[in-house]
């Protein structure tokens, strides 16, 4: 391949204390975290809107807060996100027994999970943001991370400005989603090499049914791809999320599934019409850094000495898992950190880890951290759990 040498200087054009990469759930979650901790924080965000694939990407269900068996598990900035995305009224999945009341028993049957309006979850977000004196820089790629003595000291990133540095005085937070910045530090990564299942999820209003999602293309786990029982995929092909050609081909894959359905809808309906397609990619696991812990699905009801919150299974009810503050950052960089569907865990374990709740318990874990250090494995783990349960998270099963 030809390459093409740059000469040009790439001026310094702003310095913070905390830069989060990515403005998803977990990089809503550790901007509010790291700024509320203090710290000088700025936000860089590739698109115009905030929450990643829970807001462009159409995906508007936040999944359980708890146990399924009448136990909230999620808390802190995982239970005031899912508030803000309702704070003007749910879309569907409105759990009353959480919210109303005080039933027990109907906690066991429901669970806290609820469908949120994506637009009104992104405007109040952002401005949650701004209040807590987050910077955000939207319409802006991180593309290089320069790298001295373990450290990042300066993230390059691009925009309608062209490239420019940001100088980075304590820590960098990974909520690409893709693990962009571990990549792009030279930190080890791994991917999943099984491939994503196609998804095609749209809005539409008609006079009949009003405001609905589509979720067309369910998900499949890895034990259903690796035992050839997966049976909910649109297409056979697989992808991975890391190929700019790649995802450039899915999302016209994407987009011919949806207009299919939306003209399939209109002959029966003809006022169906689409109000809202994804902008960008709905690909769920991709590439995520290789950890100084890597976590798997069997390590339910596990006590972690280093755990910095608690998450459940979407998919069945009872599991419980404490997350360990290892899985968040790896051996290689001292100063970054990673949030959301990045983190370190097994195959089998990504499927449960990748989803909202526990992309921002992890969010709130990392930005904390993040105001915290600039050298991740030697934090003071005492001050961190103290500030985060002083924040209202709880850490380990048995204080439930
Ligand atoms: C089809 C589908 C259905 C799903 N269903 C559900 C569901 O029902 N409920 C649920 O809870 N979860 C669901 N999930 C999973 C969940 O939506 C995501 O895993 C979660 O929202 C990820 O949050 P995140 O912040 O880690 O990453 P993302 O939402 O991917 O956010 C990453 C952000 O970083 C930005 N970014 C990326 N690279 C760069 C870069 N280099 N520079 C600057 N910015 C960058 C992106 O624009 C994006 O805003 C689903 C996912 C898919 C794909």
């Amino acid at each position: 391949m030809n390459e093409l040498k740059e000469s040009i200087l790439t001026p310094i054009t702003d310095e913070c204390d905390c830069l989060i990469a990515g403005g998803g759930f977990a990089g809503i979650s550790a901007s509010l975290a790291a700024a509320r901790a203090g710290a000088k924080v700025t936000l860089i965000e590739r698109e115009y809107i905030l929450g990643g694939l829970g807001t462009a990407g159409i995906v508007t269900i936040y999944l359980p807060l708890c146990d399924g068996k009448g136990r909230q598990v999620s808390f802190g900035i995982a239970e005031e996100l899912l508030m803000l995305s309702i704070k003007h009224g749910a879309e569907d999945k409105y759990p009353d027994a959480w919210l109303d009341g005080d039933d027990k028993d109907l906690r066991k049957k429901q669970r806290f999970e609820v469908q949120y309006n994506p637009h009104m979850f992104a405007l109040e977000a952002e401005k949650l943001l701004i209040e807590n004196g987050v910077k955000i820089l939207y319409g802006t790629s991180v593309c290089q991370a320069s790298v001295s003595d373990r450290k990042i000291n300066h993230i390059i990133i691009e925009n309608k400005s062209g490239r420019s540095a940001i100088k980075v005085n304590r820590s960098v937070v990974d909520c690409t989603g893709d693990a962009d910045v571990v990549k792009l530090s030279g930190a080890k990564t791994k991917t999943f090499n099984m491939g994503n299942s196609l998804a095609a999820w749209y809005y539409s209003l008609s006079v009949s049914r009003g405001l609905t999602l589509h979720p067309i293309g369910a998900s499949d786990s890895a034990e259903d791809i690796a035992t050839g029982k997966s049976t909910t995929a649109l297409v056979e092909r697989r992808f991975t999320g890391i190929c700019g050609e790649e995802l450039s081909e899915m999302t016209q894959i994407s987009h011919s599934f949806i207009l299919r359905d939306i003209l399939d809808k209109k002959k029966r309906d003809v006022s169906h019409v689409p109000v809202t397609i994804p902008t960008i990619p709905q690909i769920r696991m991709t590439r995520r850094i290789d950890g100084v812990y890597t976590m798997n699905d069997k390590e339910m009801h596990k006590n972690f000495s280093d755990s910095v919150g608690m998450f459940s299974d979407w998919r069945k009810r009872g599991p419980v898992y404490e997350l360990p503050f290892s899985t968040l950052y790896g051996n290689d960089i001292d100063n970054l950190i990673c949030a959301g569907r990045c983190i370190s865990v097994t195959d089998d374990m990504w499927d449960i880890s990748r989803v909202i709740p526990v992309c921002a318990v992890s969010g709130e874990a990392a930005g904390t951290a993040a105001a915290l250090t600039d050298n991740f494995s030697e934090i003071d783990m005492e001050l961190l759990q103290d500030t985060l349960v002083k924040n209202g998270v709880i850490l380990h099963e048995e204080n439930l």
